[in-house]
């Protein structure tokens, strides 16, 4: 029996003109991730995307990494067979096997894409269904309700038999909407940031700030691990490791320390627009949340946006904690980011920090610094490491 997986394209169907190149995007990008986990054949037709393995190959890796994938709106696994009723009567009772052991009612979903089959869709139902009546006596035909649909496709090459249809990623292609650099740090809303917006159809390069000897190295593979956690979903992650610490000192001996903060996620945004320049990027995101922190306020947020002409998405911006971990559960970042290693912000971290700066005042504090010199030392030190 050939197991093969039916992917249903999302958003993209609604692309007109440029649909053929989001298609073709996304295409080469299941092809990429099913490359990881084995041989296997991909090809569209009609909104669907069949996944068929070449030889045996791992079919629950491959319907896992499907789930994965942005731009598909639902991953159904099943059986191909000949097009031939009795062929396919038989590849049903075979690939639903004992799993009707268990249930007490079921439906034949019937579906032909191909008007040349000679049986009509409501015939193809009726068939199996019988067929599989026949073969479980204990069996009662639902339609309304019941606890197992089968799903009989005949379509242009094969006819389809599947079980298990889960919804998908959703969102859009990785790409298909450009590039982005992510401030990654190792908390919890960044990683979920930057699924936000991979979601969305950008591509993610991202960008950590340590503050070595302030930060350890199991800091850095913390947030190595998070950005290689987020490649299930978004594909390759250059992650541009920058060193900190001389700006947080240079910080913490000539400033005024309630604007610590303050300052220093304004070096942050500079560097990290760019490293977005070196990478091809056209936007930044952070994963930053109204009234979180004391450098989330409406007016922090003013202060460190008035240091970037890129647009700064912040997906998370109108999200609760709660909300924001129960995505960082689903995408699997949770554990990851709840590692106790210490943050560069959470080090140097100023008693009564600013909820109100001025950005004058921010500015005449910065005055103090030779900023440019500063910007340019961080950004020759960086560090490249490419993931995924
Ligand atoms: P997170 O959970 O993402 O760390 P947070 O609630 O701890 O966020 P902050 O520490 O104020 O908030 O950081 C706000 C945002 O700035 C982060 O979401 C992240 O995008 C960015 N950021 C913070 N620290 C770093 C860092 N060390 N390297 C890169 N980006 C950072
Ligand atoms: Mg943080």
């Amino acid at each position: 029996m050939q197991e093969v997986l039916l992917l249903k394209c999302g958003e993209i169907v609604l692309k007109g003109l440029n649909r053929y190149k989001f298609e073709e995007r996304l295409l080469r990008i299941i092809r990429e991730r099913m490359k990881k986990i084995g041989q296997f054949d991909v090809w569209s037709m009609q909104s669907t995307v069949y996944v068929e393995p070449m030889g045996e190959q791992d079919m629950d890796a491959a319907f896992d990494a499907a789930k994965k994938i942005f731009g598909i709106n639902a991953v159904a696994r099943g059986a191909a067979c000949e097009k031939d009723i009795e062929a396919i009567k038989r590849t049903a009772a075979e690939y639903v096997g004992d799993r009707l052991d268990n249930v007490r009612t079921f439906k034949v979903e019937a579906k032909r894409s191909d008007k040349r089959f000679p049986l009509t869709s409501p015939q193809i139902g009726v068939e199996v269904g019988g067929y599989l009546s026949d073969l479980h006596p204990h069996l009662k035909a639902d339609m309304s309700d019941p606890q197992v649909t089968i799903t009989v496709e005949v379509r242009d090459k094969s006819a389809y038999i599947t079980l298990d249809k889960v919804r998908g990623a959703g969102g859009m292609p990785v790409g298909s909407n450009g590039r982005a650099m992510l401030l990654l740090s190792g908390g919890i809303d960044s990683p979920v940031a930057g699924y936000m917006m991979a979601k969305r159809g950008l591509e993610i390069a991202a960008v950590h700030f340590y503050s070595y000897p302030y930060t350890s190295k199991e800091a850095r593979d913390k947030v190595l691990e998070l950005a290689n956690i987020l490649t299930d979903y978004t594909g390759k992650i250059t992650v541009l490791l920058v060193p900190f610490t001389e700006i947080q000192l240079a910080i913490a001996r000539n400033c005024v320390e309630d604007y610590f903060t303050i300052l220093m996620r304004r070096f942050m945004m500079r560097i990290a627009q760019r490293a977005a320049e070196m990478q091809h990027c056209g936007a930044m995101i952070t994963g930053e949340s109204l009234g979180q922190v004391a450098s989330q306020t409406m007016e922090a947020l003013g202060c460190t946006q008035a240091v970037c002409y890129m647009p700064v998405f912040r997906p998370a911006i109108g999200l609760d904690k709660e909300e924001i971990i129960s995505i960082a559960r689903k995408i699997g970042t949770f554990e990851t980011s709840n590692l106790p290693f210490e943050d560069c912000c959470t080090v140097f971290t100023p008693r009564h920090p600013q909820t109100k700066p001025r950005l004058d005042k921010v500015e005449e504090q910065e005055k103090r610094l030779d900023v440019d010199a500063l910007i340019e030392r961080a950004v020759e030190g960086i560090e490249k490491v490419t993931l995924g």
